[in-house]
């Protein structure tokens, strides 16, 4: 009995990588670690750390009143 545990991913917003300067959607693992984890390209493979790019996930904007 096969039993693939497959790593959820989580995508972020259409971001433009800096190094294939496509605009891709990022990926990590669900249950990446967030300090040594990181967004990967899925074009060029390029790793943007966690702590080095913060991408910004959905948020709720805060609207100036
Ligand atoms: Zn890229």
């Amino acid at each position: 009995m096969k039993n693939i545990a497959q790593p959820k991913m989580v995508y972020s917003h259409p971001t433009m990588c800096l190094y294939c300067h496509l605009v891709v959607e990022m990926t990590h693992a669900h249950d990446a670690d967030p300090v040594k984890g990181s967004w990967e390209c899925p074009r060029c493979k390029h790793l943007y750390r966690f702590s080095h790019w913060k991408i910004r996930k959905q948020k709720t904007r805060k609207t100036a009143t």
